[in-house]
């Protein structure tokens, strides 16, 4: 239709077919599935033993450039590719989502199940609980920061005086005496966090403990948000429930009065944290508007997270499309973050080679890097976004466009641009963007009309991205395992960010240090830096020069495995505008039906 009706319009115009249906058509098995409803349902893991000699189809990864505060429509663009490789090229094909989270849903950028007639529907079960996924993970993390504070509160009296260590510096606790016996888990250093999945800042910092029945335990904590903390990441990363409860077990939760890490499984939690996330560990299965089938697993959030969907989800949908098949799989925000956590953690974790890397771009976002004023939500577009401006996306171009495309090729993988066209967006425009994506190297540069038009508004994409993945690619990771932890920080910030160095705390040094003194220096690195801008400015567009990055701390993920330093100001806890997105939510009590959910 046109104008497009709404998101929620759009979805509820459509009826899903039966889940069960939707399994048979893709070769899932009953006994493979379990239904949560009518339209959704887990996918059991013994899938990929029954698919093991299956050859895997071809893989895609869709990336973007730097975003504007509004999203540039990458979850579209994957799921219109879908659409477009399914019903128009008749090839097998999957999508591969993450579970939107309740901060952005009810904060600045409303849900993520895409827009237009390119959704995965019902979206109002995609933006809200799904399954239950991200619920487990709050109530498995919670569960790990009770059981240190009862191991305290029970292994110490009253007689000797401990410091506590925490995010926030030395804090007395109190005067308490360890029990000889029970030495081995005493902590030292608490490193967990509490979790919530809403955008709550004031719970960045808190103080925990004061009942008098805590005996003084007082201690400050923060809470960070639940898509972006370890136990999502395992999430992310584990390649079965094997290995899940493995690494849920090596998660290091503290250090102990020697120095020592003390682990989830010397806390004696690792056991119920499975049981907790048993379910969770499996994808779940949903579709399109137009049919096609897609996996929603793992989380967002690829500036505080790694913000990638999950292996096992990839790794499912790669069996079931066959060899000739394609699976469309998203990483979070820019190349810069998104795609290097992509290649640099995923695919070391998975042993996965994407054969094709989708750059999706924006019209408005180019104008933004080629000097147009801050685009910001709930503001009407300022006029250079809305009149045609050839000199804005030239200078969009050559600076974001082009750096973001030499940072795929930094991996070996061939790209092609996918231009996510907006009405606004005029002929000239679109033509000079794709134009200029080629003249940087892009393997083909095509305008996408899916949000407007659904699969068929993708045909080109599809028929640009299938001939793209029949040309070699010839992957390679940004840096070996072997290289130090400073050293890879480095090479991130200088390749990938385009800063001249990086500058480290007294305190991340002295975090290196002990992360190597204690076996960690071979893991990869996750950035928690900022998506607004290549540099850890938000307020810096364009390809930013003359920059030092600042590392302000290091956390240590081990179960996940990597290295987390945070960069600059960076906090793991968003917060709410002055006009969030709940203010236009409502349900009507007689129909059920939710509106202002976008
Ligand atoms: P990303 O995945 O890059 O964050 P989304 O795909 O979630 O971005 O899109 C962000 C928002 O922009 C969604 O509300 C979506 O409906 C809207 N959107 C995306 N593409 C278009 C388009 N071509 N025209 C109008 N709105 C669009």
């Amino acid at each position: 239709l046109s104008p497009v009706p709404s998101d929620i319009e759009i979805s509820r115009a459509q009826t899903p077919k039966p889940v069960d249906q939707l399994a048979q058509e893709i070769g899932l098995l009953q006994e493979e599935t379990e239904a949560y409803g009518r339209t959704k349902a887990k996918v059991r893991l013994s899938l990929l033993d029954r698919l093991r000699e299956q050859p895997d189809g071809k893989y895609v990864l869709v990336a973007g450039i730097t975003p504007t505060p509004l999203g540039e429509g990458k979850s579209t663009v994957v799921i219109g590719l879908v659409q477009a490789l399914s019903a128009h090229l008749k090839l097998n094909s999957f999508a591969c989502l993450r579970q939107p989270s309740q901060g952005p849903t009810f904060g600045v950028k409303g849900g993520a199940a895409g827009g237009g007639y390119a959704q995965v529907i019902p979206m109002e079960e995609f933006n809200l609980h799904l399954t239950g996924d991200i619920h487990a993970i709050t109530a498995a993390n919670n569960l790990v920061a009770a059981a240190i504070d009862a191991r305290m509160l029970h292994e110490a009296t009253q007689t000797d005086k401990v410091t506590v260590m925490s995010q926030f510096g030395a804090i007395v606790i109190s005067q308490w005496r360890v029990m000889p016996s029970e030495c081995r888990v005493v902590l030292k250093m608490i490193l967990t966090s509490q979790l919530v999945d809403t955008n709550d800042r004031f719970l960045r910092k808190i103080t925990v403990g004061q009942a008098s029945t805590e005996k003084g335990h007082v201690r400050e904590t923060q809470f960070d948000i639940a898509v972006a903390s370890e136990i999502m990441a395992i999430l992310a990363l584990a390649d079965g429930l094997g290995d899940m409860k493995t690494r849920l077990g090596r998660m290091v939760v503290g250090s102990s009065r020697s120095g020592q890490p003390i682990t989830a499984e010397d806390l004696g939690v690792s056991g119920a944290l499975a049981v907790l996330m048993k379910d969770a560990i499996k994808p779940t299965l949903m579709q399109t508007l137009e049919g096609s089938p897609v996996f929603v697993h793992a989380g967002p959030f690829a500036n505080i997270a790694h913000g990638n969907s999950s292996v096992l989800a990839d790794k499912l949908a790669l069996k079931l499309v066959g060899e000739d098949g394609f699976v469309v799989t998203e990483a979070g925000f820019g190349a810069d973050i998104g795609m290097e956590k992509f290649f640099n953690i995923k695919c070391r974790a998975s042993g996965l080679r994407p054969n094709v890397v989708v750059l999706v771009a924006t019209v408005r976002a180019l104008k933004m890097h080629g000097g147009g004023p801050n685009v910001s939500a709930g503001s009407p577009l300022p006029r250079e976004y809305i009149d045609e401006n050839l000199s804005l996306v030239t200078k969009g171009c050559s600076s974001n466009l082009r750096k973001q495309i030499q940072i795929a090729h930094l991996f070996g993988v061939p790209v092609v641009v996918a231009l996510n066209v907006f009405k606004t967006d005029t002929q000239a425009e679109i033509d000079l963007v794709c134009q200029m994506a080629k003249e940087s190297g892009a393997a083909d540069a095509v305008p996408c009309h899916h949000w407007a038009r659904g699969g068929r508004g993708s045909v080109d994409l599809a028929q640009a991205v299938k001939q793209a993945s029949s040309q070699p690619s010839h992957f390679q990771f940004l840096y070996s395992q072997e290289t130090p932890i400073v050293e890879k920080i480095r090479m991130i910030a200088q390749k990938v960010y385009g800063a001249d160095d990086i500058e480290l705390s007294p305190e991340a040094q002295a975090k290196i240090d002990y992360y190597n003194q204690q076996g960690y220096g071979k893991l990869p690195i996750c950035m928690a830096k900022t998506h607004l801008s290549l540099s850890h400015l938000p307020e810096k567009k364009g390809t930013p020069t003359g920059f030092t990055l600042p590392i302000r701390d290091i956390r240590a993920s081990i179960g996940a495995g990597f290295i987390y330093p945070l960069v600059g100001t960076m906090s793991t806890m968003p917060g709410l505008p002055t006009r969030p997105c709940f203010y236009d939510i409502d349900l009507d009590p007689v129909t059920e039906e939710i509106t202002g959910l976008f």
